[in-house]
């Protein structure tokens, strides 16, 4: 059982005059097993969320908490984060050239569980999970992301959740830029990853249409740096229908 805690958390990044605020007191609480969605318009900052908690250099924590598990996540190296059991799938994953998926995807494992995997079961682990996401032998002899198409980046985010087994994972945009079949073998994987391991989701979308393959348990709407309103999953359908104006009308 896995508790990650935001607390009053504000984040500014530098600009060319100045810093700029970006995230302005965000609270939330996910916990194992449970779908959290961050829903908002573009420029709200939830990828500066999703960057701030996995220790993106460019963000810069000028007040609030992030623990896991009681342990101050902020004061972790970005590899002590993931040891300690964060994962972040990033909306613009980079390139790792030189670097198979197949051997950076046993290093993540070794790295974070402190031993490599048992071969005999970390082959037949990683062929079935790229066989659940309906990916290609061949892609494991690839290097990371380099030529990688949007549905093949993302396909790789989810087996590295799938292998790694993280007990809170945040997606951020896991959504964009897939068709509709490759959004439901995507959202498959982390339906299976969420059954499996009781992972922890926080998923950040813009738009509601991944929700109908991954049910959220929990919505906040993200405006502006904050997060301004909470409920169920029948948020999410009001914002379907209606969007974000009525947040956006408020701000003026
Ligand atoms: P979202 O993911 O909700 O679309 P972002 O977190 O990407 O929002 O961005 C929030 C705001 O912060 C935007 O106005 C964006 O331009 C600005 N921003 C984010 N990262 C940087 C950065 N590294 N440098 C300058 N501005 C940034
Ligand atoms: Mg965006
Ligand atoms: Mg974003």
């Amino acid at each position: 059982m896995a508790t990650l805690e935001i607390r009053g958390l504000t984040v500014t990044v530098n600009v060319e005059d100045g810093t700029k605020e970006i995230l302005r007191g965000v609270d939330l609480t996910v916990k194992s097993g449970e779908t959290h969605a961050i829903m908002g318009p573009n420029g709200s900052g939830k990828s500066t969320l999703a960057y701030s908690i996995a220790g993106h250099p460019k963000y810069t924590i000028t007040g609030g908490t992030v623990t896991l598990d009681g342990e101050d996540v902020l004061a972790m190296k970005v590899d002590e984060r993931a040891r300690a059991g964060l994962f972040l799938a990033m909306q613009y994953p980079v390139e790792v050239p030189g670097v198979t998926v197949s051997n950076f995807l046993r290093t993540a494992k070794t790295a974070i569980d402190g031993e490599a995997p048992k071969l005999r079961t970390w082959v037949k682990d990683v062929k079935g999970a790229m066989d659940a996401l309906r990916m290609d032998p061949a892609f494991a002899e690839r290097n990371v992301n380099e030529g990688f198409s949007g549905g093949e980046k993302k396909r790789h985010e989810i087996l590295q959740m799938e292998l790694l087994k993280p007990s809170i994972a945040i997606l951020d945009e896991t959504d964009s830029g897939l068709d509709v079949d490759a959004l439901r073998i995507v959202s498959e994987g982390v339906n299976r990853a969420k059954e499996n391991s009781d992972v922890g989701v926080l998923l950040i979308t813009h738009y509601t249409r991944i929700l109908r393959y991954i049910k959220p348990d929990f919505v906040h709407v993200f405006v502006d740096g904050r997060i301004v309103e909470e409920g169920g999953p029948e948020l999410a359908d009001r914002l379907e229908a209606e969007g974000y104006d009525r947040y956006l009308a408020t701000q003026a």
